[in-house]
Formats: structure tokens, sequence, C-alpha cells
């Protein structure tokens, strides 16, 4: 019996693996031949001051629709596009896209951008990306530009370079997904950056384990040492906010507060969160009140 299995096993895997293959060629297709601006949105979510709950910020992420494959997740067509070479091309629309939004938004409201590694890898990319920019209605100073740990390493110079760019711009710079690459301290001290993203994947075993608790409290507090701000990334439960607040982290994103939203309905969620920031303030002080003698 064990046998009939065995046999029947690489064939069931070829089979998979040629759909996977024939998926992801129809994909690359499809991206080859995409109407860019009409078939890329972006859609926000924001990032939240844990103290006052107001929105700090909103993370720009992208949204692809194919007429051709219907709707692919950018953790699917993002490094297809990065191999296929319209990358760049696709970085630039959307980055358009989310900067005409952001000039609408408040001006104490950031945008968080996200950018791959073929987008700070050469010099004279990073000059397209400034005049978008600076062609835009929105301070270089409200802008900061993410950049994950592997994107930094391998080609240090160049993405040092393009990052300095950036800050002399007047952008942050982020470190998106923190503590899941393998740079080491000293790599990471080289680059100018101005906020680390402690990634999701240390938030959920935040209340399972010790371990998880250790690694968001470490990474908190080497963000104090470095004197950079830090965000805490996809926190989904009331136990994870609990546990961070106590470990006195500011900045915090996730499913808690909202998922990505279209554009549209930017201006529902920063109402919605103002109005609990009155809701709020006045119940903090109930609090104070109660404990006091
Ligand atoms: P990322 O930059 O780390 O973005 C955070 C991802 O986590 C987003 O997935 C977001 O929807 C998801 N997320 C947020 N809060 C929660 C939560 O509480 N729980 C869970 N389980 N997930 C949460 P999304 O939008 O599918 O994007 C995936 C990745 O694709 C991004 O990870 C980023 O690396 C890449 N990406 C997205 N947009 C762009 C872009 O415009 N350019 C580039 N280069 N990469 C992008
Ligand atoms: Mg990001
Ligand atoms: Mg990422
Ligand atoms: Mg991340």
């Amino acid at each position: 019996q064990n046998k009939r299995n065995n046999r029947g096993c690489p064939s069931l895997f070829a089979k998979e693996q040629a759909t996977e293959l024939e998926q992801r060629g129809l994909i690359e297709q499809a991206i080859r031949s995409a109407n860019l601006d009409k078939e890329l949105s972006v859609y926000f979510q924001p990032i939240v001051e844990v103290s006052s709950g107001r929105i700090a910020a909103f993370e720009a992420l992208a949204r692809w629709h194919s007429p051709q494959v219907g709707q692919v997740a950018p953790s699917v067509f993002i490094p297809i596009a990065e191999q296929s070479g319209r990358i760049c091309e696709i970085t630039h629309t959307l980055l358009a896209k989310a900067l005409s939004e952001a000039a609408n938004w408040p001006h104490e409201i950031k945008l968080s951008f996200n950018l791959s590694t073929l987008d700070v890898s050469a010099g004279e990319r990073t000059l397209k990306l400034a005049s978008i920019v600076m062609h835009s209605d929105v301070d270089p100073r409200r802008i900061d530009f993410e950049i994950t740990e592997t994107a930094a390493m391998g080609r240090e110079n160049e993405v040092q370079a393009s990052i300095a760019d950036l800050r002399a711009l007047g952008c942050g710079i982020s470190l998106d997904d923190f503590g899941t690459g393998f740079s080491s301290l000293s790599q990471l001290h080289a680059l100018p950056l101005t906020t680390i993203k402690i990634d999701r994947s240390f938030v959920s075993e935040l209340d399972k384990n010790q371990a998880g608790y250790k690694i968001v409290k470490s990474l908190l507090s080497l963000s104090r040492d470095m004197g950079v701000e830090c965000i805490v990334e996809g926190v989904e439960t009331t136990a994870e906010l609990d546990m961070i607040k106590r470990l006195g982290g500011r900045l915090v994103q996730g499913y808690l507060w909202s998922a990505p939203v279209p554009a549209e309905q930017v201006g529902v969620l920063i109402a919605k969160h103002e109005q609990t920031c009155l809701f709020l303030a006045p119940m903090e002080r109930a609090k104070g009140q109660e404990r006091a003698p």
C-alpha cells in the first residue's frame, strides 16, 4: 500500500507544480502587458499612536486587479515584477497615486511607502523617486520610505547612497519586517534609519511564549537606544496591545484597528479615530480619578 502511495505522489506533485508554473507564467504575461495606471490601486492601513488613539500615518499597500488573471496579492506579484523588470515602473505609478491621496489628508498624518530592493539599488533610480516627490503636493518630511532588511544587504553601498539621497530630501527611512533578515547590528548602524518596524511574526508570539515577549521587548529597547522610532506591526488582539503598552511601544499597526482600506475610506477612518480620541480622553481621566484616594 505504501508503494502505491509513493508511486502516486511524484505525479501528483508534478501536476501541482505545473499548474503553479502555469499560473506564474500567466501572471508574468499579465504584468508585462498591464495598463499600470488603470489596473493598480493603493490601499491604506493606519499606523496608530498608542497613547492617544490618533492616526500617525498610513502605510500604502499595492493592489492589482488584472483583467486576465483577476486580483493578485502584492506578496505574489511584486517578486514576479522584480524579476520581469517592471518593478520600478510599478513603484513610480503607486507612489504618484499614494502621494495624490496623501496631499488631501491632515498634514500631521504621514505616508509610509514600500520600496523594493531594485528601487534603491542604483543611484539614478532615486532621482526618479525624488522627482515624483518634488512634483507632488506633499512635504517630503511627511514621507517615510520602507525598505526590507534583505534589501539593505548585499548591495550596501548602492543602497546606502540611495537612502542618503532620500534622507537628504527630508524623507524618513523605515526598516520593514525587522528581525526577519540576517543583518548584523553594525550593518544596521551604518544606515541612516529613522524607524524600525517589528515584524508581525514576533507579535503573534507575544502572548504565547516568553521568547516572543523577550524579542519584542529587546527590539523596542534597541530602537530606543538607537534613537529611532518603532512601529509594531500585525497587532490583532487586545491582549497583544496590552503587552505592547506595558513594554512602552508607541506606534502600532494591525487588524485590531483596521485592515488596509481603499482611498475613499481613509476620511471615514480619520474621523472615527478623532472621535475615539475625544471619547477616550475623559475615560482615561475617569480611570485616573478612580485610582486616586
Ligand atoms: P508589509 O510591507 O510588511 O505590509 C504589511 C502586510 O501585513 C500587508 O499585507 C498588510 O495587509 C498585512 N497586515 C497588516 N496588519 C495585519 C494584521 O494584523 N494581521 C495580519 N495577518 N496581516 C496584517 P499586503 O498588503 O498583502 O502586503 C504584503 C507585502 O507586499 C507587504 O508587506 C510588502 O512587503 C509588499 N508590498 C505591498 N505593497 C507594496 C508596494 O507598493 N511596493 C512594494 N515594493 N512592496 C509592497
Ligand atoms: Mg511595509
Ligand atoms: Mg515587507
Ligand atoms: Mg512588514
